[in-house]
């Protein structure tokens, strides 16, 4: 008789009780959108990252498509249709809505390859990009290490952060990430480090900023003005205060929960380098390999552990192996510019971005979530070495 092991997963949201009281609450008080925890849990995210103001908004992609308009990439109706639009400057290694929202606005993505420490945007080959139909530049910290921001300030161009990954991190210069006063963005997605089940938030450094957001979340609607009054385009992006309700209860505990995956990282750390060692599969940075890049200083917050497989291995195969074992993992993230319509739609091919396409071809994200145990990390660390070394 043959057992299925217990399912590791990939990751797995942390709710208490303090979040099914939360929801209860407003579910019970009728008021179920727009109501008082919108401005309570933006201005408690806001000061949690130092920030003036903070804007929820339904996810983070729509963060990122406000916040890019907010800074001025906006297709105009009179040019719609004619000509290309304006450049945003990211990174090819990110989730795909990093670069999609600026095709919202007709913009052209400029991918620039990756730091193979950082797997950021270099802050040289970002100003190597810049060119006189630049519009903005969206550094992404991808997996909770902050980009190069500081250096990309002296540009010139407007900036967007997608701190999607990055919620407890902080800049070289001590600087929480989100609190630098040009538009950042967070999401609130169930596997993040704190979610509201679908959400997300743009914070920002000026009233007049905070403003425009509030507005075009909200179908265009300035403030003060009546219901169905409206002084500009607009969407539907508003996060309801059953999810206001939920990201206020996880504020409360977010060092707590930042803490889970930190030490569940350090502990793939140290039960991992031995296998690194002996079979070239590459770990994540450390802060010690961080030191030597340009955000050397910089504190991470652990969103995911992503290794990179030895380039011989074939990942589809290890993935479905360590899935029998009971080990969820997955490969993370493909490269953006190699997407098909990424490819037809503005031409990218192979080989542009090596350093990207080398890490979308190799990553695999192991399960971490705050509340996993030391036996559940001791068993994902025993699969895989036993598959990585059975093989040899
Ligand atoms: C999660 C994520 C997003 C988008 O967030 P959604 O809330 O799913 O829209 C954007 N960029 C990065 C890097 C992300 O990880």
């Amino acid at each position: 008789m043959s057992e299925e092991p217990e399912l590791v997963p990939l990751a797995r949201p942390v709710i208490g009780e303090a979040e099914e009281q939360a929801v209860l609450e407003v579910l019970r008080s009728g008021h179920l959108s727009l109501g008082p925890r919108l401005p309570a849990f933006e201005e408690a995210f806001a000061a949690r990252v130092g920030a003036r103001h903070a804007s929820a908004v339904s996810s983070g992609t729509a963060g990122l498509h406000l916040a890019l308009r907010a800074v001025g990439v906006e297709a105009s109706p009179a040019d719609a249709g004619t000509g290309p639009g304006p450049e945003v400057v990211t990174s090819p290694f990110s989730f795909i809505a990093s670069s999609n929202a600026g095709l919202f606005e007709r913009a052209v993505p400029v991918f620039v390859d990756v730091d193979p420490v950082t797997l950021n945007v270099p802050s040289a080959a970002v100003a190597a990009a810049v060119t006189d139909r630049t519009a903005a530049l969206l550094p992404v910290h991808i997996f909770g290490i902050p980009a190069p921001t500081p250096q990309l300030e002296g540009l010139g161009v407007p900036i967007v952060e997608d701190a999607c990954e990055a919620l407890g991190a902080v800049h070289p210069d001590g600087v929480p990430v989100g609190g630098r006063g040009h538009p950042a963005v967070f999401a609130f997605y169930a596997n993040k480090q704190m979610t509201t089940g679908e959400g997300g938030i743009v914070t920002v450094g000026d009233r007049a900023t905070k403003d425009r957001l509030d507005s075009e979340r909200n179908q265009g609607r300035a403030p003060g003005m009546a219901w169905l009054d409206h002084d500009r385009l607009g969407f539907n992006y508003r996060l309801s205060d059953l999810q206001c309700a939920l990201g206020l209860a996880q504020l409360g505990r977010l060092d707590e929960l930042l803490g889970g995956r930190e030490r569940v990282a350090a502990a793939y750390a140290e039960r991992l380098a031995d296998l690194a060692e002996r079979t070239g599969l590459a770990l994540p940075a450390t802060d010690a390999d961080l030191a030597a890049t340009e955000v050397a200083g910089a504190r991470r917050s652990w969103f995911v552990y992503v290794v990179r497989l030895p380039r011989d291995l074939d990942r589809n195969a290890t993935i479905t192996e360590l899935g029998r074992r009971g080990i969820q993992t997955r490969d993370y993230l493909p490269a953006i510019h190699l997407f098909s319509f990424y490819r037809e739609r503005f031409g990218f091919r192979e080989g542009q971005f090596p350093v990207a396409e080398d890490a979308a071809r190799r990553g695999l994200a192991l399960p971490l979530f705050p509340t996993m145990t030391e036996a559940q990390v001791d068993r994902v660390v025993a699969e895989l070495t036993d598959v990585l070394t059975a093989r040899r």
